[in-house]
């Protein structure tokens, strides 16, 4: 049934960089064996599930979306697509996103675009577009992303659809193309909250195979959704709201900051405290952000080289056919961003980018923890402005880099944070972000699963 919802949207949406319709046919026959042969069935039996390209899958193709992995077909499953499968989940596909997860708007990846379904001529956002997309045309039931500065939260906002950035080090990264690993995280992108929390769950808890992975207990995250009585009228009563004040103001679209009103009134009525709260270092959240990532990228990046794995570009010697292999492996943005990146590591320049950016990334650890104490979770836009036009900021890097500036703090502070739709702009959706403290998943999921 999901084959043919692909095959019918799939000439307009284009989420898809591969639909891997052989394998997934086997996956589900292994499912009805199991059901035939009386065993018992995972969280996830039968449940179609689209992967961001950028997680390796084995014997799928796994790009990352970029041409320099263009025949890349990895010998082993993330950890994270292992324990979804072991869920009894089917990989359906690989999901197109912007190169190495550089961009906002999947106009980055090296392969084509893809629309956003609410209104074919926008973007679905980025870089996880692919897998917002998917979900939001009914391609899949569930998607994975991963969001380094904000990549499962605004295409999730773009595309009126339910996205999870985890905890830093709740998720095993083993398998996730590296981008900036200081940030890196993967997460789920569903129809609702409670989906969301069971992929979560699937693939949540200690990884050997990831030095950052956390010994963390994994709880079951659909466990508290519900009230404990559906006669309570005010089920958030003792909870406090934190409504983060930079995010509502200019620069903002409102009807975005109309809608999030909206969200914190119905938070209210449901018996919560919402009051607005300052974090200092917001503002200096998005430069530090594009001299980190940038930073880490370029040494991260540095693996493909022709030799190891993908393309290779033949030259007369050892430096030139790296070279070539990159020239024409690498778009535009990524070699901006290891030309940014390998220049704020330089000698001369590291003190005056690198270690100052670091510094501000501790300010804005400081900021969330002093506002984290005294509140449950805090509440944003993801973005500042709903989904915009195919093509409208690609001649203009920094004004895409602009859109960023609501999500790249979590990710700075290594916190969880979820996105919920929450009302419409003008016809098209508006994500309602809820920061929370570390390991803080299951209050937040409880605190989402309101708006539906
Ligand atoms: N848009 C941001 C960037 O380009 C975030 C990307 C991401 O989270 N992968 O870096």
């Amino acid at each position: 049934e999901y084959l043919e919802r692909v095959a019918k949207t799939e000439p307009s949406v284009r989420s898809f960089l591969h639909v891997a319709e052989e394998s997934a046919l086997e996956q589900a026959a292994a499912i009805d064996r199991a059901i035939e042969g009386g065993k018992a069935l995972g969280p996830l039996a039968g449940v179609p599930i689209g992967v961001k390209d950028n997680i390796c899958t084995k014997g799928l193709p796994s790009t990352g979306g970029s041409r320099i992995l263009e025949n890349f077909t990895p010998p082993y499953d993330a950890t994270a697509i292992a324990r979804l499968k072991a869920a009894g989940a089917v990989i359906i596909g690989k999901m197109n996103c912007d190169e190495f997860g550089m961009g906002s708007s999947t106009e980055n990846s090296g392969y084509h675009i893809t629309a956003n379904p609410w209104d074919l001529t926008r973007v679905p956002g980025g870089s996880s577009g692919g897998s917002a997309a998917g979900v939001a045309a009914g391609q899949v039931m569930a998607s994975l992303g991963s969001d380094t500065g904000g990549s499962i939260r605004q295409p999730a906002s773009f595309c009126g659809v339910v996205g999870l950035k985890p905890t830093y080090g709740l998720v095993s990264r083993y398998g996730l193309m590296a981008y900036a690993s200081s940030l890196d995280c993967i997460g789920p992108l569903a129809n609702s909250v409670e989906d969301a929390a069971i992929v979560l769950g699937a693939m949540a808890g200690h990884d050997e195979a990831d030095s950052t992975s956390e010994k963390q207990k994994v709880p079951d995250y659909t466990a508290n959704l519900r009230p404990a009585s559906e006669l309570d009228s005010r089920p958030l009563a003792g909870v406090r709201l934190g409504l983060i004040s930079e995010t509502m103001g200019e620069g903002v679209d409102p009807g975005v900051v109309t809608a999030i009103q909206a969200a914190a009134a119905h938070y209210e009525q449901l018996g919560a405290v919402v009051e607005e709260v300052s974090l200092p270092s917001f503002r200096q959240g998005l430069p530090a952000y594009y001299v980190l990532a940038p930073s880490e990228a370029s040494s991260n990046l540095s693996r493909y080289d022709g030799v190891r794995y993908g393309l290779r570009v033949e030259g007369d010697e050892l430096t030139s056919m790296y070279g070539k292999t990159r020239d024409q492996g690498f778009g535009a943005e990524v070699k901006r961003r290891i030309l940014m990146g390998t220049y704020a590591l330089s000698a001369g320049y590291y003190d005056a980018f690198y270690k100052r950016a670091q510094q501000v990334r501790t300010l804005i650890q400081r900021d969330f923890q002093s506002v984290l104490s005294k509140y449950d979770a805090l509440l944003s836009p993801t973005v500042p402005t709903t989904a915009y036009q195919i093509g409208e900021k690609t001649e203009d890097p920094l004004s895409m880099y602009v859109g960023d500036i609501m999500t790249v703090n979590v990710n700075l502070a290594g916190l969880p944070a979820l996105v919920v739709p929450c009302g419409l702009d003008q016809g098209l959706p508006v994500g309602l972000q809820l920061v929370g403290p570390a390991f803080g998943e299951a209050e937040l999921l409880r605190l989402g699963h309101v708006f539906e």
